[in-house]
């Protein structure tokens, strides 16, 4: 029998399903037509019959991953977050429940509750001889599902309750691919938090790390500090040019800049960090920076020595005269007056 022929068969026999044609690999593919699962069961079953007298290679889709997929995670997971629970599925969207759940199942949540086959409570089979079998632990003790067997037309899970989690991803340039390296060899060494997991992805193009990706995960709303290693520190440089004339617009006196003779650039040294531990390093490692990058223009020949510090820029302990300059005793003067008592002291900031 031709493959066409096969394909009328099938589509003569099964008063439930509609046939679509594949424009790739498939001579025929057919989607059930009804929701009942008996249905699906049932059509199953009398279209294995049919490829297994026909001998017909066929393939079964779960959710597949090509266009047009059937029930995927995502279905699962919306239907379930209204009830608080969740179950054990797949780590990123768009995959296909079937065939995940009956090749095993590494799920974010299995360091905690095992394989989404190990949830698994009972299934429904379509097997090819003549039978669509309920199958549960009881029933079949030897019987593990598989795709070999027959057609899986559903699954019952066990839920877990569940709320929040955290996680994302985390984009590493390829330079530091040895860093993020050690964090996850420390994390596979050490991190024993079931409710913890990591993926670290090394994408290569040309044979050469472009990139590395940190998938993390913590089943709740925050993970233990430093659980997935300190955040390397943020350093950044701003380089701001303005025009030279930008301090002509006023004539009025103003404390800063301390001279309004010439216009410099601004520099903006921004170094972020996260862990309180490190603020002494962090803030010694600005200071350092500032006076390199400042010592480093002067040998080069610019004459900003005497540059003021802009306030709103500058680290906390920076000297008042590095930003008023000469302005530093009308400004205490003026403080005495209209705040005898230093109220304003109580706040933060530079003080006079
Ligand atoms: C982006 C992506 C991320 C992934 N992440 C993970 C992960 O985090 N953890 C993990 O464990 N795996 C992961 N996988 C692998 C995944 O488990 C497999 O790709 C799995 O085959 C997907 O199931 P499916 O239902 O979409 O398969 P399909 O492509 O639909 O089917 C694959 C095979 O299973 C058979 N089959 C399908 N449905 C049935 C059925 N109802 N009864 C019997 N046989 C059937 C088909 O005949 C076919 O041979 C990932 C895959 C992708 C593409």
């Amino acid at each position: 029998m031709s493959l066409t022929e096969t394909c009328k068969e099938i589509a003569a026999s099964l008063s439930s399903a509609h046939q679509s044609s594949s424009s790739q690999i498939a001579k025929c593919s057919f989607e059930p037509g009804t929701f009942l699962d008996v249905g699906i069961a049932v059509i199953c079953f009398c279209t294995l019959q049919i490829l297994g007298k026909t001998r017909t290679p066929f393939a079964a889709k779960g959710g597949g991953h090509a266009s047009n997929p059937g029930l995927v995670w995502d279905d699962v997971y919306a239907a379930l977050e209204p009830y608080g629970v969740n179950v054990v599925g797949i780590r990123v969207p768009g995959v296909g429940v079937a065939c995940f759940t009956l090749g095993g199942g590494y799920s974010w949540l299995s360091n905690q509750y095992g394989l989404t086959i190990d949830t698994m409570q009972s299934f429904e089979l379509a097997i090819p001889n003549d039978t669509v079998l309920n199958v549960t632990a009881a029933s079949d003790p030897e019987f593990e599902a598989h795709q070999n067997y027959g057609i899986v037309t559903r699954f019952t899970l066990k839920t877990f309750s569940q709320s929040q989690v955290w996680g994302g991803i985390i984009i590493y340039s390829a330079k530091v691919s040895d860093l993020v390296s050690q964090v996850a060899a420390n994390f596979a060494a050490n991190i024993t938090d079931p409710k913890a997991q990591i993926i670290t992805t090394y994408n290569h193009i040309l044979g050469v790390v472009s990139g590395v990706l940190n998938f993390i995960f913590y089943d709740g709303p925050s993970p233990p500090g430093g659980i997935f290693g300190h955040p390397s520190p943020l350093i950044a440089y701003d380089v701001e040019p303005f025009i030279p004339s930008i301090y002509s617009h006023s004539t009025t006196p103003s404390a800063y800049p301390p001279s309004r003779d010439r216009g410099l650039l601004l520099l903006d040294i921004y170094f972020a960090w996260t862990s309180l531990t490190s603020d002494g390093i962090m803030q010694q490692a600005v200071r350092d920076s500032a006076a390199h990058l400042r010592q480093l223009a002067i040998t080069e020949g610019q004459d900003i020595a005497d540059a003021a510090s802009y306030g709103n820029y500058a680290i906390f302990d920076t000297l008042l005269s590095n930003i008023y300059g000469e302005n530093v005793p009308r400004l205490q003067a003026i403080k005495t007056a209209v705040d005898p008592t230093n109220v304003m002291g109580l706040a933060g900031g530079f003080k006079f």
